[in-house]
């Protein structure tokens, strides 16, 4: 297993580049979420510099990557050029890179031409900041024009598949196999699954009324909300309003969660675990499984890495 920090461009204040009411940050996000949960799929252990709309400084995306000696950092760009016919996808490393870590930029550029829908503008060297401060190989991708219409299309057509190219590319470079059927426990079909039997658990133990697709959305967000309120309600007399909005009261009503219990709090912790990407079994039983992934969850979102799910590991489970 290695340390992969994936590292989405912009975010908060700083758009990046623009196109009409389209934001370079949020595309950048996008993938980034994408290629983390793949990532963590094949059984990698993923740190995201954000996983939020807010603003990073370069300087610290850089500084986490060094501080958990990550084997790879992969920043998710979007390029822009005044002339909307420019397009394509290109791979940066830093001048002076060793030749591995060109290489490694070429394995990601070379999946991608796999999945196709960019024009290829190769490998190139420049002095950023995120490339010149990260220790580990480091390399900062454009994923196509957001000036461009068709590059816009390819992005939001093909999302998925470039997620699985990127970590394809990841993965080959750092030694890694890569499993079609997404690792351990962790298939795209198996996955879909669990996620289909959250939902229609959310509808028949608590009237949640959702589609049942298999997405995690606003809806089933809500819905996890929902039935945290009614539980801490039901088990500790919490007297909250049940309206799915995750509150200060709601927070302050949550127990430590930790090895050995089993409850419907548990099943909602592992079904928000679930649908960030952590592969875990989502059965209410608080085991050592579930205790590494609420580890690597907090270690994730640079929370005290204790493996007790309380408050504050439920408040970054809803961010
Ligand atoms: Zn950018």
């Amino acid at each position: 297993m290695k340390t992969i920090v994936i590292d989405a461009g912009h975010g908060g204040y700083d758009y990046g580049a623009v196109n009409g009411a389209r934001y370079e940050k949020n595309d950048n996000l996008t993938i980034a979420r994408l290629v983390a949960a793949e990532l963590r799929r094949q059984g990698q252990h993923v740190i995201m510099t954000r996983d939020t709309d807010e603003y990073v400084p370069l300087l610290e995306r850089s500084a986490i990557s060094n501080r958990n000696n990550a084997d790879m950092f992969v920043s998710l760009h979007r390029n822009a050029f005044t002339d909307p016919a420019a397009n394509g996808m290109e791979n940066y490393v830093q001048v002076n890179s060793p030749q591995s870590t060109r290489d490694y930029a070429q394995n990601v550029v070379d999946e991608i031409n796999a999945a196709g829908g960019f024009a290829d503008r190769g490998v190139k060297i420049n002095n950023f900041s995120v490339l010149r401060n990260t220790r580990a190989p480091a390399m900062l991708l454009e994923l196509g024009f957001i000036s461009n219409a068709a590059d816009n299309q390819a992005f939001d057509r093909n999302a998925n598949a470039y997620a699985s190219a990127i970590t394809k590319g990841i993965l080959k470079s750092l030694g890694e196999t890569y499993n079609p059927n997404g690792g351990s426990g962790g298939g795209s079909d198996e996955r879909r699954a669990t996620a289909t039997a959250i939902q229609r658990g959310l509808n028949n133990t608590y009237n949640a009324g959702l589609t049942v697709d298999g997405i995690y959305g606003p809806r089933t967000r809500t819905a996890l909300v929902r039935a945290l309120q009614i539980e801490l309600n039901e088990t500790g007399n919490a007297g909250l309003t049940v309206d799915g909005i995750f509150g200060q009261r709601t927070k302050s009503a949550i127990p430590a969660l930790r090895r050995g219990a089993r409850s419907n709090l548990v099943y909602i912790l592992q079904a928000l675990l679930f649908f960030k990407g952590y592969n875990l079994s989502v059965d209410g039983v608080y085991g050592p499984a579930t205790e590494g992934i609420v580890r690597e969850f907090q270690r994730d979102r640079g929370l005290t890495a204790d493996g007790v799910a309380g408050a504050n590991t439920f408040e970054a489970l809803f961010k």
